[in-house]
């Protein structure tokens, strides 16, 4: 719970206070329950998960063994029943290589990972206080890439933050182009009371922000298109979590990379996780059979 980090756009740290971290035997004992209840799939969730016992106050002694992120992955992945775990958000400046290998060699822990990028300057960043650079990133992106083959990285990118630059934002452009992202939550960049970007007196004007925004989307739908051929023909596995939003004759699931995919079966399916042949792509998701 909370977050240290302060992000000059962000409200978190001022409304959830300073971080937290559960205890790990408690954080068990809730995902033992949810597997004894039928759950297959985990998602340990934190403003800033993978700082976990790294910051002031945390109990080290009260946590034992479990005294990091990653051995609490470790530790989740071991609890029966459960087939899948993933976590959300992790923050750049804290993504261990220890965090890496755990992913890497437990296999129960979703090869999709979530690094929020925000902008790909390092002016911007600096501005924004996120506390690395775009090397710095680029350089974390390549070493996850390469230590866990097949690793599907998805991300978060603000347009238009205040002083941003044409320049600048071909930064974020650039990272983008080379790190192919599956997928990519992009926000035009507005102004949160009682923040310190709130305060800062060169707001880019609207039009300039949804210019960036446009052609930021156009690229990434580009990639995304492209990125999804690689899919046509493959078997996923896909947990199957319900019918589907649209059209509740078909069921929907996600693989391990966490794409999206609908399928025509029977209800029976639900809750398994299945082999899916990967016939259809669409921009947002992968139909199957
Ligand atoms: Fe913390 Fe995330 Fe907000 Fe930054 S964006 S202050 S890391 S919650």
């Amino acid at each position: 719970y909370g977050c240290n980090n302060f992000c000059t756009y962000c409200i978190v740290p001022y409304v959830r206070g300073r971080e937290r971290s559960r205890e790990p035997q408690k954080i068990l004992e809730e995902v033992r329950e949810l597997a004894l209840n039928g759950y297959k799939e985990v998602t340990l969730l934190g403003q800033n998960v993978n700082s976990y016992m790294n910051h002031p106050g945390a109990d080290l002694e009260g946590a034992g063994e479990i005294n990091s992120f990653a051995k609490l992955l470790d530790a989740v992945c071991k609890i029966d029943g459960i087939e899948r775990v993933r976590f959300i958000s992790p923050h750049p400046k804290d993504f261990t290589d220890d965090v890496i290998e755990a992913i890497a060699n437990c296999e129960k822990v979703c090869k999709s990972i979530h690094l929020p990028l925000q902008s790909g300057s390092t002016n911007v960043l600096k501005v924004m206080n996120r506390k690395y650079t775009k090397q710095q990133y680029l350089e974390l992106a390549y070493k996850i890439k390469e230590k866990i083959p097949n690793v599907s990285l998805t991300t978060d990118i603000i347009v238009g933050f205040p002083g941003e630059t044409e320049e600048d934002f071909e930064d974020t452009l650039d990272v983008v182009e080379k790190l192919k992202f599956e997928q990519v939550f992009m926000f035009i960049y507005s102004r949160r009371k009682g923040t310190v970007a709130d305060k800062m007196d060169n707001q880019i004007p609207e039009d300039v922000k949804h210019r960036r925004f446009n052609k930021l989307k156009a690229l990434v739908e580009n990639q995304i298109e492209d990125n999804n051929k690689k899919y046509l023909g493959t078997i996923q596995k896909v947990l199957i979590d319900g019918t589907s939003k649209n059209n509740k004759n078909t069921l929907s699931g996600r693989t391990d990379g966490n794409k999206v995919v609908v399928i025509d079966a029977d209800k029976k399916y639900i809750s398994k996780i299945v082999d899916v042949k990967i016939t259809e792509e669409c921009m947002w998701y992968l139909k199957g059979e």
